[in-house]
C-alpha cells in the first residue's frame, strides 16, 4: 500500500515523521498515556459500530495475526457495497494504492453518507481533514458519497456518540490532499533520510514519537 490516511496526516505534520515511520519505526516511542488514549479511541470506536444497529464490518486479518488484510478488507467492501449492505464498518478502499478503511458508512437514497468517529468533545480542524482525506479515496473509487459527519463523544454515557456534519469542509480538502499525496508517495520511499529542523510541528496538532530522537535527549523543549 502507499499512503493511508494515518500516513498522509503524519506527512503534513513533518516528513520526516512519515519517513521514520516507514524506514526506521523502532525509534518512536509512545508515551503511556498516549497509548492509554489511542486504546480509549478504538474502544469507542467499536462501540460506535453499532450505533444505527445491526451492521457488517469488513476487518479481515491476516491468517494467525491481528494484522489487517487490506486487500482482503477492499474486496469484501466492493461485496458489501455491490449487495447494497446497509450500514457498512471498516469500509476500505483503494486507489493507486492509496488506502483508507472508513468507521462507518451507511446506505441512502442516493449513495452513502459516512461518519468518521472520534473519542473527543469538539471537532478539531485535523478531523475534518481526516474526513477529507476518505472522502478523497472514497470518491476516487466512484463512491456517491452524500454526507459526512465526525462522531464526537457526548455528554450522555448511554447514548454518547453525537454526528457533527462536516460535508461541505471535508469536501472541500479534495484539492489540497491531490496536491500532496504524491510528493508523500514519493518522499517515503527516499532511500536517504527526509532532513526537517525540530520546530512547532514536533507538537502541533499531535506530539510527535520520535521527539527524542531528533532532540537528542527526549526532553520536550520549554
Ligand atoms: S521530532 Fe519534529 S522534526 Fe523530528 S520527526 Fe518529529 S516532528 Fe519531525
Amino acid at each position: 500500500m502507499a499512503i493511508t490516511k494515518t500516513d498522509f496526516m503524519r506527512g503534513m505534520q513533518c516528513p520526516k515523521m512519515l519517513w521514520l515511520d516507514k524506514h526506521r519505526p523502532g525509534l518512536k516511542v509512545i508515551p503511556p498515556e498516549v497509548q492509554a488514549k489511542l486504546d480509549a479511541g478504538n474502544a469507542f470506536g467499536d462501540r460506535a459500530m453499532g450505533m444505527f444497529g445491526p451492521y457488517e464490518e469488513m476487518t479481515v486479518y491476516r491468517p494467525g495475526t491481528t494484522v489487517p488484510d487490506k486487500a482482503a478488507m477492499v474486496q469484501r467492501t466492493q461485496e458489501h457495497l455491490a449487495a447494497g449492505t446497509p450500514v457498512i464498518c471498516e469500509a476500505a478502499f483503494s486507489n493507486y494504492n492509496n488506502y483508507c478503511a472508513v468507521d462507518i458508512l451507511r446506505r441512502t437514497e442516493t449513495g452513502y453518507d459516512f461518519y468518521e468517529v472520534k473519542n473527543a468533545p469538539e471537532v478539531h480542524p485535523q478531523f475534518v481533514r481526516d474526513a477529507g482525506f476518505q472522502y478523497y479515496i472514497m470518491a476516487r473509487c466512484k463512491v456517491k458519497i452524500g454526507k459526512i459527519f465526525i462522531v464526537i463523544h457526548g455528554p450522555d454515557e448511554d447514548n454518547p456518540f453525537v454526528p457533527v456534519e462536516v460535508t461541505k469542509e471535508a469536501k472541500s480538502c479534495y484539492k489540497w490532499i491531490n496536491d500532496h499525496i504524491w510528493d508523500l508517495n514519493r518522499m517515503q520511499k527516499s532511500p536517504e533520510e527526509i532532513a526537517a529542523e525540530p520546530g512547532p510541528q514536533c507538537s502541533e496538532p499531535y506530539e510527535c514519537w520520535y521527539y527524542g530522537y531528533c532532540h537528542g535527549n527526549g526532553e520536550k523543549n520549554q
